[in-house]
């Protein structure tokens, strides 16, 4: 990817591999095979010892489909190299496996399979986890003086779109050694590059906006080579392979995401701005609001605000229900960042298993709805909302 990477964003999701099809397609077709011949041994060293690129075997990712799309997600994120795995909870626990052995501090709210892969199934292996929220930053450099070596954050967050200072983040772990891994699904690399920013390693879940269409389970990883190297052997053991055809409709999803995305992006900011002004809405938070607390952050490292925003409805939990329950449009499911709206209120779903003391330490109210902004009209959407809120 190094020789194209003048080429900005939208050209490099399309034109990001430099594999050919053999018949001059385009687009590299789906290779089911599992396995892949070679004309002598010494061919077949060559790329078993990485001397020559190749596909040899599917379940370790060598294969044309899944190569040609690791060049285009490496590309995208501005990395060095790119894992694709079969979730995006296989790219997270590929990466603590990896890095985390010696300890991870979570910053915020994150992914509910990720708080319990951090909070339960980590520590039954030994691995101590520490989970902080944002107002306990101070915490940080004591955990990493303490010997900490991974420190992994989302931002912007769920449900309340908090940020995290990813160049003071970094700054800070490297200080003390460590590494500095960010969750970007919410922003997508079109709105965040957290490379950029210092970071070592991003992860995505790249069946929200990557996909995009909501078909597809797949997870990616992107750094450079000395954070991604090590990642292999465990991808290829825990067998987390991403499967050759979601590999190729994934390929066909970030042709797309640029045009996507910015769409997203618009109709957010424009229902987020109806929603302050709505009577029966008390709080909307959204990143690109002026007013929204992390604001002058969001303009220092965002390209754009993305298409998730939350509202709080005036008045108690059940009044949210019937709202969440009365959208047309919004379909009233958890995941984000297909082609079609999507609700859900964090309380019924993605907090629901929080007390409701956690959920207010957490800034989460009941009456709170999450609303992942699809491609629909906007116009649509709104009068949604305001029908739904009537
Ligand atoms: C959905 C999601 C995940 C998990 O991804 P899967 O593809 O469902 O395994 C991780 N992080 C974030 C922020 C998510 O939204």
């Amino acid at each position: 990817m190094t020789e194209d990477s003048r080429y900005r964003l939208a050209t490099r999701s399309i034109h990001g591999h430099r594999l050919r099809d053999a018949h001059g397609s385009p687009h590299i077709p789906v290779y089911d095979t599992t396995t892949f011949a070679f004309a002598s041994t010494a061919d077949l060293l060559d790329v078993v010892d990485g001397r020559k690129p190749g596909s040899f075997y599917t379940r370790y990712g060598l294969n044309p489909s899944i190569l040609a799309l690791e060049e285009t997600l490496a590309g995208i994120e501005g990395a060095e190299m790119a894992w694709a795995f079969c979730s995006g909870m296989a790219a997270e626990t590929a990466l603590f496996l990896t890095h985390g052995r010696e300890g991870v501090v979570c910053i915020g709210d994150a992914y509910g399979g990720t708080l319990e892969l951090l909070a339960q199934q980590l520590p039954l292996l030994g691995i101590k986890t520490h989970l902080i929220l944002g107002d306990e930053l101070d915490r940080l450099d004591a955990l990493l003086a303490d010997g900490i070596r991974l420190v992994f954050f989302e931002t912007p967050t769920n449900p309340t779109l908090a940020l995290f200072d990813i160049r003071a983040m970094a700054t800070k772990a490297h200080a003390h050694g460590a590494l500095v891994a960010v969750d970007n699904t919410f922003a997508s690399p079109v709105n965040q590059r957290p490379l950029e920013f210092g970071a070592d390693i991003v992860v995505h879940s790249a069946t929200k906006y990557l996909g995009g269409h909501s078909d597809l389970t797949a997870g990616a990883m992107m750094g450079s080579k000395a954070s991604l190297g090590p990642v292999w052997s465990w991808r290829k053991n825990l067998g987390s392979m991403i499967a050759p055809a979601t590999a190729s409709l994934l390929s066909r999803s970030l042709r797309t995401l640029v045009v996507r995305v910015r769409q997203h992006n618009a109709a957010a900011q424009q229902i987020a701005e109806a929603m302050t002004r709505h009577p029966k809405v008390s709080r909307v938070f959204y990143p690109g609001l002026a007013d929204f607390p992390a604001h002058a952050l969001a303009k220092k490292q965002m390209h754009g605000f993305g298409g998730m925003l939350t509202i709080e409805v005036a008045g108690r939990r059940e009044d949210a229900t019937r709202v969440a329950d009365r959208l047309k449009l919004f379909a009233l499911a958890p995941s984000l960042g297909g082609a079609e709206s999507l609700v859900t209120q964090p309380c019924t779903t993605t907090h629901h298993e929080l007390t409701p003391a956690e959920r207010t330490r957490r800034g989460i109210s009941d009456s709170m709805l999450r609303l992942s902004v699809g491609l629909e009209a906007v116009e649509d959407l709104i009068d949604d909302l305001e029908q739904a809120l009537r």
